[in-house]
């Protein structure tokens, strides 16, 4: 009596089943709200969708624990419901960690087309959705974010967790979202995760007509020759035209980055002009893919950012449209945008940033297949090495393909000629190969550059694209953190100088990073080929060179600052490897010491155009080392060996830096003078030499004016 008594007195304080999930194709984990004594299992039953019981073994480390797990006999089928029933309790089975072992993957990974695949006469929708029980397609009346809901149409399952449905006649310009339903009973609406146009702010996918949206006669530029050809600009659409003395008239727009004719109230050049004559090769663009942070209906509120919050990754952004309320419209005019730099022999450079998105619960991956394209810790927490909360796991194959897919549709139907990808050491080293890859088949002069960041991502650090494993990722650069902070000090640590204002003993490793980076230490790179480096003292993130030295040099006179910003300009154009430039760098560009200006306002991150010419002589200035860096093969080789035998370095000591560039037929002598007093050239013979460019005026050229860049030419 008295033990029955007690028995029931236990189970009545027994602990319940928070959480039942699927963690393999035949296991499942419970967590209970406590400690339970395995004693206790034995009503504990699984239920199929027809209520017949399931097969299972228990398994765990001690008898006496508050997460069990159940293996059952024959594999679970996961569009299917199960029910745990314990006690009183009656639970659905969630889908839980099982979507990202390997075994789902072998099971369902598709390489087919996916989403709207538009024909005159037929359109088929087609997702993959391997852990619903349904899906049904959504039409919408019209383009408006209200318009009513139309027609709801079931899909038909298709190979491999696709669902699938045909829409026979033309279906051009259709506004359609999925309703998904999943077998614990949650129901999500989303957009298409393949989507390549959409309604105003992007929460609805619209049916794209390709013939609609095509330009005439736009194509790809012909090959580009090789990637330490490039000199690359970096830029924001908004910055670019937003300023009032912009002249330009689509301020903020893809449109009025192409304005030609246009000027400042003094009538000096701005805008594409002014960039076609500075002479650079590439222009790199901050994400013009649809973001979220920006209301698209509220485009005359001003509003600003730099775009880092993916939500359409194959549709461009509405605010930089004219009319974001026409799905085609953004997608001619930044065809147009792109027509016309190519016209004006601009190559274009799209930074993508599939290593994030927007926001993870809300983002259609997680609508769609949810926990399967992000990056979880142990315990069920998304991964943060992106700083941004949810890294997304290109190691897994529809996540790698969704990556391939979408830069080869931007390459192939925008003619993009280079793609940036942001935090690239979030992703792995198979995934960004197979991005060259890709890219090659089209066009294998498409330059692939990005961050690679070594990043507390859950991936192990030999599968990392980083700069350390560079090795096993040839043709994709690397910005050259090494060269930038050597030259300006740190990024993070503001009051720290590097070469140019006032850092001591940081000659000897700048200089190995201006001659193509093999030698640096293994952390910032192992290189194979000059072709790998970004070489780069300013890009948007972080304090512009200019508000830095303000940070480390505060007494300088105007003409001191001058001097200085001009040398670090020009340390990335005298190196191997691809130089790169911030827009606006040339003259000075200041965000009045905000270093990270992602959302400030206009007045912040606009380019001030009557600042190029306050600042004259220094963009005149690197305009010249633009020229001579294309006229001049030496500064653009193409290994290890050539940069051995044509660039030999002179001094690399006491604020001082000099190396000869020569061939059989000429040689230059080029000399970096960080010191705040004029420097002579130790016993070097320059009597055959004279001076073919110079920061600084002077008429000698056996002494190097104080923080100048000199060239010297064999006569
Ligand atoms: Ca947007």
């Amino acid at each position: 009596m008295l033990i029955i008594h007690n028995k029931k007195k236990l189970e009545s304080n027994l602990p319940e089943i928070k959480q039942a999930s699927i963690e393999k194709m035949n296991q499942i984990r419970i967590q209970f709200s406590g400690k339970i004594n395995w004693d206790f299992l034995e009503t504990l039953t699984l239920l199929d969708s027809q209520k017949q019981l399931v097969d299972y073994k228990r398994q765990g480390d001690s008898q006496q624990e508050d997460t069990i797990n159940l293996f059952t006999k024959k594999g679970l089928d996961l569009t299917k419901p199960y029910t745990l029933t314990f006690k009183d309790q009656s639970v659905p089975v969630t889908t839980g960690a099982v979507v990202r072992t390997k075994e789902f993957d072998d099971l369902f990974s598709y390489d087919g087309p996916l989403g709207a695949l538009y024909h005159p006469n037929k359109t088929i929708f087609r997702l993959w959705a391997p852990t619903c029980c349904q899906v049904e397609l959504l039409l919408f009346e019209n383009n408006a974010p209200d318009a009513a809901l139309s027609q709801v149409l079931p899909m038909k399952k298709g190979a491999r967790g696709t669902y699938e449905i045909s829409l026979f006649g033309d279906r051009k310009n259709q506004v359609y979202q999925y309703r998904l339903s999943f077998p614990d009973g949650k129901i999500n609406e989303t957009g298409d995760p393949y989507a390549k146009a959409a309604i105003i702010n992007g929460d609805r996918s619209v049916v794209l007509s390709p013939t609609e949206t095509q330009l005439t006669n736009f194509k790809r530029m012909s090959a580009f020759s090789k990637p330490e050809d490039a000199i690359i600009y970096e830029l924001h659409i908004r910055d670019f035209s937003i300023a009032e003395n912009s002249g330009i008239k689509n301020k903020g727009k893809f449109l009025g980055v192409v304005e030609t004719g246009t000027k400042n109230k003094k009538g000096q050049m701005t805008g594409l002009d002014y960039l076609k004559d500075l002479g650079v090769t590439h222009v790199q663009i901050l994400p013009m893919f649809d973001y979220g942070s920006i209301d698209e209906e509220k485009v005359d509120k001003p509003q600003y950012n730099w775009g880092y919050d993916p939500k359409n990754y194959n549709v461009p952004e509405g605010s930089y449209s004219t009319d974001p309320t026409d799905p085609k419209n953004r997608i001619l005019e930044m065809k147009e945008m792109i027509a016309n730099l190519h016209e004006a022999g601009l190559r274009v450079i799209m930074d993508v940033v599939y290593n994030h998105v927007h926001s993870a619960n809300d983002h259609a991956f997680n609508k769609v297949v949810p926990g399967y394209y992000f990056r979880y810790d142990e315990s069920g927490k998304l991964v943060a090495g992106s700083g941004v909360k949810n890294d997304t796991a290109s190691e897994r194959k529809m996540m790698r393909k969704y990556i391939i897919d979408s830069v080869y549709y931007w390459a192939k139907e925008y003619s993009i000629d280079g793609f940036r990808f942001d935090l690239m050491g979030i992703h792995d080293i198979e995934t960004m190969n197979d991005v060259r890859k890709t890219l090659d088949e089209i066009d294998s002069s498409i330059i692939v550059l990005g961050e690679g960041w070594d990043l507390p991502t859950s991936l192990d650090d030999d599968q990392k694209a980083s700069q350390k494993n560079a090795q096993h990722i040839p043709h994709i650069a690397h910005f050259n953190d090494a060269l930038r902070d050597d030259t300006k000090g740190h990024v993070f640590e503001a009051e720290k100088p590097g070469f140019i204002n006032g850092g001591k003993n940081l000659e000897v490793e700048l200089l190995k990073s201006m001659m193509g980076g093999q030698a640096l230490d293994s952390i910032r790179g192992n290189y194979l080929a000059p072709n790998q480096l970004i070489q780069y003292t300013e890009a948007h993130d972080n304090l512009t060179l200019f508000d830095k030295l303000m940070i480390t040099n505060p007494n300088d006179t105007d003409q001191q600052r001058q001097a200085r910003h001009l040398l670090g300009t020009s340390i990335p154009l005298l190196s191997q490897g691809i130089p790169f430039l911030h827009a606006g760098q040339e003259f000075m560009r200041t965000k009045n010491g905000d270093e990270n200006s992602f959302k400030s306002p206009d007045q912040i991150n606009q380019i001030d155009w009557d600042r190029p010419y306050k600042y004259k002589e220094n963009v005149s200035f690197i305009k010249e080392l633009i020229t001579f860096r294309k006229n001049q093969p030496l500064l653009r080789l193409n290994s290890y060996e050539e940069i051995k035998k044509h660039m030999i370095p002179l001094i690399a000591t006491d604020q001082l830096i000099a190396y000869e560039l020569k061939n059989k037929k000429e040689s230059y002598l080029v000399v970096l003078n960080a010191s705040n007093l004029p420097q002579e050239l130790g016993n070097k013979e320059l009597g055959n030499y004279k001076i073919y460019l110079t920061s600084v005026k002077t008429k000698r050229k056996n002494e190097f004016p104080a923080l100048s860049v000199t060239i010297l030419k064999q006569k």
